[in-house]
C-alpha cells in the first residue's frame, strides 16, 4: 500500500506529461440526460459542430449529480462571444466588463461565456484589501476550471458524450459532500470576499459539511465582506435565503460573524422577544415554497426579516400617542434607512415592503366600506400571507387572520356575501375587525367550504 503510494508518488514527480484532468463516462457520474435541458444541449451541439469545444457547466452539472433540479443551465465555451453571437437567431451579447452571451428560446435563457483565464492579484487590479475589480480574461479550459470557486462548481458536462471532465476531484468531493476551495482558500476569499458565503450557502444546500482548510479562514476574514459593493451583497444574500435552507444559513452566518456586515440588524432581532421564533416561522415559509419549486418574493422575505423591528418602534410610537398608521409609517422608515445603508434593498422591494407592512395596521377595525379597497391594492395578497404569519407567531388572532385569507382566495361573489356579514356584524356590535367565530373551528375542506364556514360565522 505504501510503496504502491510512494511509487505513484514518483512517477508523477518524474513524469514530464501534465496531470490531464479526470474523465467520467455517465455510469460513474449518474447524470441522466433526460434531466438536461434540450436547449442547452442544443447550444453545446451547434458550437461542437462549429469546431468549438462547448459544455454545461458549473451549478447545474453539480445539481445534476446529486439529483437536485438545476435553476439554469450555463455553458462555456471556447467561441468568443462574438462567434457564439452569430451561430444563433435569437442571441445577444450582455456585459461590459466581461462579456457572455445569451442565447435565447422562448422563456430559458442559456447563459454562454467564453473560457476565462484565473485573474491573479498579480495581473489584475486588486483594492487595497485585495479584492480583485477587474478580470477579464479569456483563457483555456484548464484556466477556466481553476478560476472557478469550489471544486464541485467546476465541473464540465458534454452532452453529447456524455462525460464530465473534472480537474479538480470536484465529483469526489460532491459524492462525498465536501465543499473544497480549489486553491489556497485564505487567498481565493481575499479576491473575492463573496466566496465566503458562497461556501456556506452550499455547504447547506448540499447538506455537505466545510473542508476544514476552506472554513477555517472564514470567521477571521469575515469583515471583509464589508468591502463588496452593495447591490452584488443583495444578490448573494438573497441566494442564500432562497437557496431552500434559510435557517441553516443564516445560523452558519452568525456562528462565523459574516452576518454582521450583512444583516447587521439581524442580531438585535434575534435578541427581541420572538424574534428568532418569527424569522424561523418566516424562513420555514420560504424554504417550504423554494422546495416546492415555487416563487419566492424578496419583499416579503425581507419584511419577515425586519418585522420584529418594525413592530416593536411601532408599538412605542404608539404608547407614545401617535396614531397607529402615522406610527407605522415612522416605524418602517427609520427600519429601512438604517437597515440599507448596508444590503442596498433596491427601491422597487423597499416600497413592496412598506406596503406590505402598511397594511397590517389596516386589518383591524377596518371599516366594511375599506375592505373592498384594500382587496384591490396589489400587494394584498403578499400583506395577508404577512399577517397569517404573524398569526403564527401568536402575534394576531389566528382567525382573523383566516377570515383575511378566505377573503383574499374568493371569488368577487363570496367576497361581497363575506363583507355584508361582516358589515352586519360591525353595525350591530359596533366590532372592531373581522373577530372570532362562535362555533367551532372546521378545520377539513378547501377553501371554499372555509370561507362558507366564515361566511356562516360573521352572522350574528
Ligand atoms: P446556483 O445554483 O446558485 O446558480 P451556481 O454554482 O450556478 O449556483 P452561479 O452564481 O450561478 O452559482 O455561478 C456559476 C458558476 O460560476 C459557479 O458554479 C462557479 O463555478 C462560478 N462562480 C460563480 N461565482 C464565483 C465566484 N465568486 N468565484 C469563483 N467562481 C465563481
Ligand atoms: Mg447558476
Amino acid at each position: 500500500m505504501l510503496t504502491e503510494t510512494i511509487k505513484k508518488f514518483v512517477s508523477r514527480l518524474f513524469s514530464t506529461q501534465p496531470r490531464g484532468p479526470e474523465r467520467l463516462s455517465a455510469d460513474k457520474h449518474g447524470i441522466d440526460r433526460r434531466n438536461v435541458s434540450r436547449h442547452a444541449i442544443k447550444v453545446c451541439e451547434v458550437l461542437q459542430q462549429e469546431g468549438f469545444a462547448a459544455f454545461i457547466v458549473g451549478g447545474a452539472v453539480r445539481d445534476l449529480i446529486v439529483g437536485l433540479e438545476p435553476k439554469d443551465f450555463d455553458v462555456a465555451t471556447n467561441a468568443t462571444p462574438n462567434q457564439v453571437r452569430a451561430l444563433f437567431r435569437r442571441a445577444r451579447i450582455i456585459g461590459k466588463r466581461f462579456q457572455l452571451v445569451h442565447v435565447v428560446f422562448g422563456q430559458e435563457i442559456i447563459e454562454t461565456s467564453t473560457f476565462r483565464a484565473n485573474a491573479t492579484a498579480a495581473d489584475t487590479q486588486t483594492d487595497e484589501h485585495g479584492r480583485i475589480l477587474r478580470d477579464n480574461l479569456f483563457g483555456t479550459q484548464e484556466e477556466d476550471a481553476a478560476r472557478r470557486d469550489f471544486t464541485l462548481n467546476a465541473l464540465y458536462y458534454d452532452p453529447i458524450t456524455e462525460e464530465v471532465i473534472d480537474y479538480h476531484q470536484g465529483v469526489p468531493d460532491l459524492k462525498k459532500r465536501v465543499v473544497r476551495m480549489i486553491g489556497d482558500p485564505e487567498q481565493r476569499y481575499r479576491e473575492d470576499p463573496v466566496r465566503m458565503l458562497r461556501a456556506l450557502r452550499f455547504a447547506a444546500k448540499l447538506n455537505a459539511t466545510l473542508d476544514p482548510a476552506t472554513r477555517e479562514p472564514i470567521a477571521r476574514m469575515a469583515q471583509l465582506i464589508e468591502n463588496v459593493p452593495a447591490s452584488r451583497l443583495f444578490d448573494e444574500i438573497l441566494k442564500l435565503l432562497t437557496c431552500g435552507h434559510a435557517m441553516d444559513c443564516l445560523r452558519q452566518l452568525r456562528s462565523v460573524g459574516l452576518h454582521k456586515g450583512l444583516i447587521p440588524l439581524i442580531d438585535i432581532i434575534f435578541e427581541e422577544k420572538g424574534g428568532e421564533q418569527f424569522v424561523d416561522l418566516a424562513l420555514a415559509r420560504t424554504d417550504a415554497r423554494v422546495r416546492a419549486g415555487k416563487t419566492i418574493s424578496p419583499s416579503f422575505l425581507f419584511a419577515a426579516l425586519l418585522w420584529k423591528l418594525v413592530n416593536k418602534r411601532w408599538e412605542s410610537l404608539i404608547n407614545a400617542g401617535e396614531p397607529p398608521v402615522q406610527a407605522l409609517v415612522q416605524a418602517a422608515d427609520s427600519v429601512i434607512d438604517e437597515q440599507t445603508e448596508k444590503l442596498a434593498i433596491q427601491r422597487r422591494f423597499q416600497s413592496d415592503m412598506r406596503e406590505i407592512w402598511f397594511m397590517q395596521a389596516r386589518f383591524d377595525r377596518t371599516p366594511p366600506k375599506a375592505i373592498w379597497r384594500m382587496a384591490e391594492q396589489p400587494r394584498f395578497r403578499a400583506a395577508v400571507d404577512f399577517l397569517q404569519l404573524r398569526a403564527e407567531a401568536r402575534e394576531v388572532d389566528s382567525v382573523q387572520a383566516q377570515w383575511w385569507m378566505d377573503l383574499a382566495n374568493t371569488d368577487d361573489a363570496l367576497r361581497a356575501e363575506m363583507i355584508e356579514a361582516y358589515a352586519e356584524q360591525y353595525r350591530t356590535r359596533g366590532s372592531t375587525g373581522p373577530r372570532k367565530r362562535r362555533s367551532g373551528r372546521r378545520r377539513s375542506g378547501g377553501a371554499g367550504t372555509r370561507t362558507r364556514a366564515a361566511t356562516e360565522s360573521m352572522q350574528p
